[in-house]
């Protein structure tokens, strides 16, 4: 090898390693941020809550979405996503009927429609709120998408409980602006929560799971739980009983979704 090639290849090789460390830095910010580097659409697509250049076609024309309610009574809704299943969530209805306790399901429509047995006649007490059509992200959704997915949900859910559903939560907690109009047309609210469930903390233990919860609660906790997923969310399903004597101990009272948004203090009273 000449001096020159031996010179070119060496500047090569610090040029290709500059090229691959900035490629290393670049690759790490775009991960991370990589959502900035999109150019949304100024009308239409995931962001925007309003559609087209007629009237809006959204309800009552407001919206609410809660994560939680400001009351000073110790009101707390227990709140499950993702089922129907057969696999716990009979278990879960057997547990709240033996403590008679309400809660609020966010049933997923596809699994409504597959499980149907599983909730029909079997909601008692309970409130049944929409959760999508099959769990997909709705913040990747444009507004009729959005709309489409979760009003074919609507359907599907108020078919087999009989209930139309007035609440609305989505999956992963993601929403843009298209799923608030989509939420608006349906006239429903959205709930996110205030505590979740913390099953991957507490393998094998439901009772010490069940205190940790049962400490963080807080008057207007709106709760979330599973039932269904993995293997380790029976950690907080096998730790149920623990955690309603635990909350009633500390003088709690359970109640669906709608009821807390009931007992809450308008923002015109707190402010
Ligand atoms: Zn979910």
């Amino acid at each position: 090898m000449s001096e020159g090639a031996r010179r070119w290849s060496r500047r090569d090789l610090l040029r290709r390693s500059a090229l691959l460390a900035g490629g290393a830095v670049f690759g790490a910010v775009a991960t991370e941020t990589w959502w900035r580097t999109r150019r949304l659409p100024i009308g239409g697509g995931p962001a925007s809550a309003t559609v087209g250049n007629r009237i809006q076609d959204v309800g009552s024309g407001a919206l609410t979405a809660v994560w939680s309610v400001a009351t000073e009574r110790p009101l707390v809704a227990l709140t499950f996503d993702d089922g129907p299943a057969p696999q716990w969530t009979p278990m879960v209805l057997d547990t709240l009927a033996r403590h008679q306790v309400p809660a609020t399901f966010f049933l997923v429509g596809a699994k409504v429609r597959k499980h149907a047995d599983v909730v029909r006649d079997r909601l008692g007490e309970h409130e049944v709120g929409n959760h999508s059509w099959a769990h997909h992200d709705l913040a990747q959704r444009d507004a009729a998408e959005a709309y489409d997915d979760l009003s074919r949900s609507h359907d599907a859910i108020a078919d087999v409980t009989g209930r139309t559903p007035r609440l609305i939560r989505p999956p992963y907690g993601h929403m843009g602006g298209a799923v608030l109009h989509a939420a608006a047309r349906l006239n429903c609210r959205l709930v996110l929560w205030s505590l979740q469930m913390v099953e991957g903390q507490y393998p094998d233990d439901p009772a010490g799971h069940a205190r940790r919860i049962v400490g963080d609660v807080r008057p207007g906790t709106i709760l979330l739980g599973h039932d269904v997923g993995p293997r380790n969310r029976l950690v907080a399903l096998n730790g149920l009983p623990d955690m309603i004597n635990g909350l009633r101990d500390r003088g709690y009272t359970f109640v669906t979704v709608s009821t807390l948004l009931g007992a809450g203090v308008s923002p015109a009273q707190t402010g």
